[in-house]
């Protein structure tokens, strides 16, 4: 039988079933921009309308960056940026910018990340942190997912003795559709080693963060 679902899907589970970082060497030429004509004119709009003419490829340019954190090499990310030292105390980094979108509306959801770590022996160059950030939220996302991911690479690649990781964040689909009173921001955490297990090491994290946090 003659398939008759749209391209747009059909990408789109193929992404699902290939994983990170297998979208745009894929991408079939001119497929993204017909998905947005036809989007355009599903919303009643007319996709031949001159100011809408150069619409599908900026669009299409657009996702592309807001979702290349599919095509960056980790390894390559922190190559040469980790470094062995004797230092073992606390290190954070707070309010790291990010935008990112979310998954189930292709909307915007964006604001501060908050990083801190416990070394042993091993940090990572403090310019690389943002770029861990970015890599994780260029990319379809839900926030809770990006926090434990931001944690977890962390914990793989500088084997510290705990890691924290707190998101503060809005959600456009939120804002916008007047689900949630505007404003209201999300809060996620993941912590790991004895940033769990310890309430002394996960207290100090988070009255470095307080500032921020009680704004
Ligand atoms: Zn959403």
């Amino acid at each position: 039988m003659r398939r008759t679902i749209p391209t747009m899907y059909e990408d789109h589970d193929a992404i699902d079933q290939a994983g990170i970082g297998a979208t745009a060497h894929d991408a079939t030429p001119g497929a993204f921009e017909e998905a947005v004509r036809r989007i355009l004119a599903e919303v009643g709009e007319d996709p031949d309308r001159e100011g809408l003419l150069g619409t599908p490829s900026r669009v299409n340019r657009m996702y592309r960056e807001l979702t290349r954190g599919y095509q960056v090499d980790p390894d390559r990310l922190i190559n040469g940026a980790v470094f062995d030292v004797g230092y073992s105390e606390m290190v954070v980094v707070r309010g790291i910018e990010f935008y990112s979108l979310c998954e189930h509306h292709l909307l915007p959801f964006f604001g501060t990340v908050n990083v801190g770590y416990l070394p042993r022996g091993r940090v990572l160059g403090l310019s690389k942190i943002p770029r861990v950030v970015e890599m994780f939220a260029r990319r379809l996302q839900v926030q809770e997912r990006m926090t434990a991911q931001i944690a977890e690479f962390l914990r793989d690649r500088l084997d510290p003795v705990g890691v924290g990781v707190v998101v503060e964040a809005q959600h456009l689909c939120l804002a916008m559709r007047g689900v949630e009173k505007h404003g209201a921001t999300m809060v996620t955490s993941s912590v790991l080693g004895t940033f769990r297990s310890s309430r002394e090491t996960r207290e100090e994290f988070m009255a470095h963060l307080d500032r921020d946090l009680r704004r």
